[in-house]
């Protein structure tokens, strides 16, 4: 780390592997999601092709170490990805981000020796992982979760129902947050590691949503399910603090999904409106333009460095709890106002679905919603800040 101090590097400067995981999620955005985005979009599926590509191409388990089939890299790594996928889609970026993010992250610091032998491998290679805290009746209120887990003998039997479970279609390893002690309150809440085909357990209802609609939000039921003790993820009682530390970390995965598509939206309506002719000229030669234009690129570099700082800042072991709250506030927020932008600068045809940011103004609202809302990073760095 030392040489870091000495000589710090501008944040947005990459390193040369970083350059090349950018480059290569790009390229691969490009040519194998672009054409797919407008049905995935409409029919609200990311078809299991581009999941297994996505495999393939080695972003599924970014910070898997090699010797578990991973690609050994850094949380920063998972950053540029869902950054690069998210300026194409950002339903396929927060299928990648939730993966290696919420998943693996919690994976990599909670699971046993045993647990990370069967999982990471298979997370590396083919299998999709969701993290499901949210009810019905707890969101922002996480620890208020009713879903129980009553010891019996060699497993946990849970019963209750999640709500808004990204990925659930598709996925095959769950974790899933229980109590095991209600009245003991947030102390009672345990992380479990669940497969899908345990009796039991099933998938719900899923979401027709306002935007990443391609991205699977589903109900999660859990009707006496036992789930084996092999499985507690981390320590029974301890699943408040696996799920507030994965989660710590996962935010600045959405400020990275948020600057992706915020720098497309920007991107489009700088080639648009330097192409869209009125008045006997391009748009984009009028300084009102300019100047809406020049604070959109501004606000997109800002919310970029604070989510770029908040990844580094994690990857040296420094304290990132303030800045990764509001890396995703200011980011979620930056994409609102770039992608409203763009669309007006689109004029009537930025209203259509002809055009991509139609779309990207549907996507970039869930920033301020999920994993913690807007308010709930507010009160995270308030507290920080005031104490
Ligand atoms: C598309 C999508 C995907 C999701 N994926 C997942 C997932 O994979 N796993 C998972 O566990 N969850 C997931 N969620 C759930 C998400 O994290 C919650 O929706 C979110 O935490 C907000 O909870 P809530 O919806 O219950 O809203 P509420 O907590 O009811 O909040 C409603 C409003 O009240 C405000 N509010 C609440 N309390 C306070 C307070 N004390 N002070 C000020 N304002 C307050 C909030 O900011 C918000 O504006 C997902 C949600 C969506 C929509």
């Amino acid at each position: 780390m030392s040489h870091l101090l000495d000589n710090p590097t501008p944040l947005t400067v990459l390193l040369e592997d970083e350059v090349i995981l950018r480059d290569s999620v790009r390229q691969f955005a490009d040519a194998q999601v672009k054409p797919l985005v407008r049905d995935m979009d409409e029919h609200a599926k990311v078809p299991r092709q581009l999941i297994d590509d996505l495999f393939e191409l080695g972003v599924m388990g970014i910070e898997i170490p090699e010797s578990y089939g991973g690609s050994g890299g850094t949380f920063f790594h998972a950053v540029l990805a869902v950054e690069a996928l998210s300026r194409v889609d950002p339903s396929v970026a927060v299928l990648v981000d939730v993966q290696n993010t919420l998943v693996i992250n919690a994976l990599l610091r909670w699971a046993s020796a045993d647990q990370k032998q069967r999982y990471l491998p298979k997370l590396a290679s083919s299998w999709l992982g969701a993290y499901a805290l949210s009810e019905a009746g707890s969101g922002s209120d996480a620890f208020a979760l009713t879903t129980k887990a009553v010891d019996a003998g060699d497993h946990f039997v849970l019963t209750g129902r999640k709500l808004w479970i990204t990925n659930a279609s598709e996925a095959t390893l769950f974790i899933i947050f229980a109590n095991v002690n209600p009245e003991a309150g947030y102390r009672g809440i345990t992380a479990f590691l669940v497969e899908r085909d345990l009796p039991g357990f099933s998938i719900g209802k899923k979401e027709d949503k306002l935007g990443i609609r391609a991205s699977s939000t589903c109900e999660l039921l859990l009707e006496e399910c036992r789930v084996p003790k092999a499985n507690v993820l981390g320590e029974v009682g301890k699943g408040y603090k696996v799920a507030m530390e994965t989660l710590n970390e996962g935010r600045i995965g959405i400020g990275a999904q948020m600057i992706g598509l915020a720098g497309a939206a920007v991107d489009h309506a700088v080639r648009y409106t330097k192409e869209r002719r009125q008045f006997g000229k391009p748009i984009a030669d009028f300084q009102g333009v300019q100047f809406q234009l020049a604070r959109a690129a501004m606000d997109v570099e800002a919310a970029r460095l604070l989510v770029y700082n908040a990844a580094r800042l994690r990857d040296a072991g420094r304290p990132f709890l303030t800045e990764a709250a509001m890396c995703k506030l200011f980011s979620s927020e930056a994409a609102e106002r770039a992608t409203s932008l763009a669309v007006n600068l689109f004029g009537g045809y930025g209203f259509t679905k002809d055009y991509p940011v139609e779309k990207l103004y549907r996507d970039q609202k869930i920033g301020q919603i999920y994993e913690g809302t807007s308010n709930m990073q507010l009160m995270t760095i308030a507290k920080q800040i005031i104490g």
